[in-house]
C-alpha cells in the first residue's frame, strides 16, 4: 500500500459518511479491481446492523449471444436501506459524487425503472480506489479539500446470507482493469 492510498484510504468520502464502516478484504468477485491499492469497506446502518438492503435504478440491456437475452441490469443510483430500523440513504449517484472525476448531468445512465436488488437483507460492500497518483498528489499540494471525494473505480458488492458475493455495479474503470488481468 502507498502512503497516498495510506493517507486517502483513512479519510471517508462523502457518500460513505453516512454509514458504519469496517475495512475488509476485497470480495473475490469477477469484474472487481484487486490490489493493495483498492480500499474496501463493509457498511453498516447507524442503528447497529451491518445487513442491508439495496435499491437501484435499472436499465433493460441485450446479453449474452447476439444479444438475444434481455436483462434488467442495475444503474445508479443506489440506495441502501436497514431493515431494521427503516433508515434510507443514498449510497451511490455519479451525478452526485462523481464517476472517474466527471461530475453532474449527462454522467448518469437514463434508466427504465428501479427494483430492490435481492429480496432479503445482506452484506454490503464498496469498494474504489485511487489509481491517478499523480493527479492526487497533486490535489493535495493544491490543498484541495476532499481529495477522498474523487476517487475512481467504485464499485457495490452485494452478499446474501449463505451465497457468494455479486457484483451490484461497477463503473467502467473496473471493467477496464478486469480485461487487462
Ligand atoms: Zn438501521
Amino acid at each position: 500500500m502507498s502512503d497516498l492510498i495510506a493517507l486517502l484510504g483513512a479519510r471517508i468520502p462523502a457518500n460513505l459518511a453516512p454509514f458504519m464502516l469496517a475495512n475488509v478484504a476485497v470480495p473475490a468477485v469477477r469484474g472487481l479491481p484487486h490490489g493493495a491499492d483498492v480500499v474496501a469497506r463493509r457498511l453498516g446502518c447507524p442503528c447497529g446492523s451491518w445487513e442491508l438492503k439495496l435499491r437501484t435504478a435499472r436499465r433493460r440491456e441485450r446479453r449474452g449471444l447476439f444479444g438475444r437475452r434481455m436483462v434488467a441490469a442495475p444503474v445508479a443510483p443506489v440506495y441502501a436501506a436497514c431493515p431494521v430500523c427503516g433508515r434510507e440513504v443514498l449510497l451511490f449517484d455519479p451525478a452526485v459524487h462523481g464517476w472517474n472525476g466527471r461530475h453532474g448531468r449527462g454522467i448518469r445512465p437514463d434508466a427504465d425503472d428501479e427494483a430492490w436488488f435481492g429480496t432479503a437483507a445482506g452484506e454490503v460492500i464498496v469498494t474504489y480506489a485511487y489509481l491517478a497518483e499523480d493527479e492526487y498528489r497533486a490535489m493535495l499540494a493544491d490543498g484541495c479539500p476532499d481529495p477522498q471525494d474523487w476517487f475512481d473505480c467504485f464499485a457495490v458488492v452485494f452478499c446474501a446470507t449463505g451465497a457468494p458475493p455479486v457484483l451490484v455495479l461497477a463503473d467502467e474503470c473496473a471493467t477496464r482493469r478486469e480485461t487487462r488481468v
